[in-house]
C-alpha cells in the first residue's frame, strides 16, 4: 500500500492540525488519542512515512526503530501508566480495522483493561 501523505497523522506532523502532544524527539511524536478508549490513551508515531507496523518493521532504519521503542517508556511514564501497566496495540492492515494509514502504536491504561479481544 502506498503512503498517503494527506492522512491525518501526516497533517499533524506537518503542523497543519493540532494535537495534544505528550512527547517528541527527532524520530517520534506521541499525543493523546482524540477519542480515548481508556482513561489513559496515547498514540506514538514515527515521523517517517510508514503505512503500518508491517511497513515500519520492514523499511525503517535501525535508528528509527530504536528511537521508537526507546520512546515507549518515556510516554508511558508521561501518561502515568508505567507502574500500573498498559496495553500496546498496533492495528496493521485491513483485517485489523486500521483507520489511519500512518503507523501508530496505541498505549492504553489507567484502568483494568480486561481480556485482549472479544470477537463476535
Ligand atoms: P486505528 O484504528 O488503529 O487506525 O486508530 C486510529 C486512532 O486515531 C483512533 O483511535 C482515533 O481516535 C485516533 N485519531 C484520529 N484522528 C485523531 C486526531 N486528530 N488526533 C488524535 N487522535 C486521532
Amino acid at each position: 500500500m502506498a503512503y498517503d501523505s494527506n492522512n491525518i497523522f501526516a497533517r499533524i506532523l506537518r503542523g497543519e492540525i493540532p494535537c495534544d502532544k505528550v512527547y517528541e524527539d527527532e524520530h517520534v511524536l506521541a499525543f493523546r488519542d482524540i477519542r480515548p478508549q481508556a482513561r489513559a490513551h496515547a498514540l506514538i508515531i514515527p515521523k517517517g512515512a510508514y503505512v503500518s507496523l508491517e511497513d515500519f518493521s520492514a523499511r525503517a532504519s535501525e535508528a528509527e526503530i530504536v528511537a521508537f521503542h526507546r520512546a515507549i517508556p518515556k510516554v508511558t511514564a508521561l501518561i502515568g501508566v508505567n507502574v500500573t501497566g498498559y496495553r500496546a496495540i498496533a492495528n496493521s492492515g485491513a483485517d485489523s480495522h486500521q483507520e489511519v494509514p500512518h503507523y501508530h502504536l496505541h498505549l492504553l491504561g489507567g484502568q483494568r483493561l480486561g481480556p485482549l479481544l472479544n470477537l463476535a
